[in-house]
């Protein structure tokens, strides 16, 4: 049967526990599951990705979720982690070993390239293409490329690659391809669909959607997600548990509206932004003018994660114009219902911000599901501080 993104967000699914009529499933807060016989604990132990045995492996509530995400990025199988880096590291775990090769495509979120260069300790090799250069993929694939990295819209520049034409490439050359899908949710973005082998998410942005619980899944095949389960995932152990699970699927609940209203706050600041005189660029891919026939293809929807420049870069500026704000608070991570803003920017950090191609006055909103106008007001007062200072 076939269920619209909608449904699978906001309905129950067959199976998803409706003993007493109840609209949000129980949260079997159990670490295990006894069994009626030794036969069938030892039959089901040796299963445990089919069979709830020990909730370090399978969970009611969790799976709910599992079931949710595979259908909503039209996948066969979802894993859920602790985190969204407990996802990325579970695949890398499982995949590569001594000797392999990871290329990256875009601008990729910090922590995912350090735990790249964590790697290297154990003779993984990685090479970065960024926004400018991921069109060369044929020239950055090596005779041990076991991996191609996407992610799409990228970070801090939200800039878009051709993620079909990556996956022609390294399909053609029997490379495997995993894409961070966080910035469009779902909803807004299909890679399976665009020949993405695995899809991974932070479930702590959009999806969660209220800032209160810290999740990740990998959504991909049958196969691999079972043979992600017996190494990356069990042996690793970064497991989403049962009550954060319900509040992730609270969070799918309201996704397709705040997703909607995300995207008209967005426009509208873009717009605001785009027209002010002290702003250099805007970073989003509705204000990537140049881009926008693959745009179309590729994106179902925006998100409200953009970034913009200071035409007068530096600390000091930067720092003027968020102290200003208060209802963009200042903080890291994104995609709450609440506006943040944020700035790669530090002290000491501008030479190599220069070398990554990120401008010295780069701030970042996550722009929330408050009014647009009200953010406008907030945003003016920023602004009239550095003009003033
Ligand atoms: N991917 C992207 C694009 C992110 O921005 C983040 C977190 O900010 C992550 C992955 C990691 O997710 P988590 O913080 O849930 O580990």
């Amino acid at each position: 049967m076939n269920y619209s993104d909608e449904e699978i967000c906001m309905g129950s699914l067959p199976g998803e526990g409706n003993t007493y009529g109840e609209v949000a499933p129980p949260i079997y807060q159990s670490t295990i599951f006894t069994k009626s016989s030794f036969e069938s604990f030892t039959k089901e132990q040796s299963e445990e990705d089919q069979y709830f045995v020990y909730s370090r492996g399978t969970n009611p509530t969790v799976q709910i979720v599992e079931k949710k995400l595979a259908m909503l990025e039209r996948a066969e199988a979802c894993k859920c982690f602790g985190s969204g880096m407990g996802a990325i590291s579970a695949v890398w775990m499982t995949l590569l070993q001594a000797g392999d090769h990871i290329l990256f495509m875009n601008n990729i979120y910090g922590p995912t390239l350090q735990l790249a260069a964590h790697m290297e300790r154990f003779g993984i090799e990685y090479t970065v293409f960024d926004h400018e250069q991921w069109r060369a993929v044929e020239e950055g694939i090596q005779e041990n490329t076991k991996l191609i990295y996407i992610e799409s819209p990228g970070t801090m520049k939200m800039k878009i690659v051709d993620v079909r034409s990556i996956t022609e490439s390294a399909k053609e050359h029997g490379i495997l391809t995993m894409m961070d899908n966080t910035w469009a949710t779902p909803l807004f973005q299909k890679p399976v669909t665009l020949g993405v082998d695995i899809v991974v998410h932070s479930l702590t942005k959009y999806i969660g959607g209220h800032s209160d619980v810290v999740g990740g899944a990998v959504i991909s095949s049958h196969a691999f997600i079972k043979q992600l389960f017996f190494s990356g995932y069990q042996l690793f152990g970064s497991v989403l548990q049962a009550d954060s699970a319900a509040m992730v699927m609270r969070g799918l609940r309201t996704l397709p509206l705040r997703m909607k209203q995300h995207q008209a706050n967005a426009l509208q600041i873009i717009s605001y932004l785009e027209n002010h005189p002290e702003v250099k660029a805007v970073h989003h891919p509705a204000a990537d003018k140049s881009n926008l026939p693959l745009i179309e293809q590729q994106l179902l929807g925006y998100s409200g994660l953009l970034s913009f420049e200071l035409k007068e870069a530096g600390f000091e500026k930067v720092a003027a114009f968020m102290n200003h704000l208060s209802l963009f608070r200042i903080g890291t991570s994104w995609g709450g219902y609440e506006s943040l803003v944020n700035s790669p920017l530090k002290r000491n950090n501008q030479e190599q911000l220069k070398a990554q191609g990120f401008d010295l006055g780069m701030i970042r909103l996550s722009v929330g599901l408050e009014d647009a106008d009200m953010q406008i007001k907030d945003l003016e007062k920023g602004f009239q501080a550095i003009t003033a200072y």
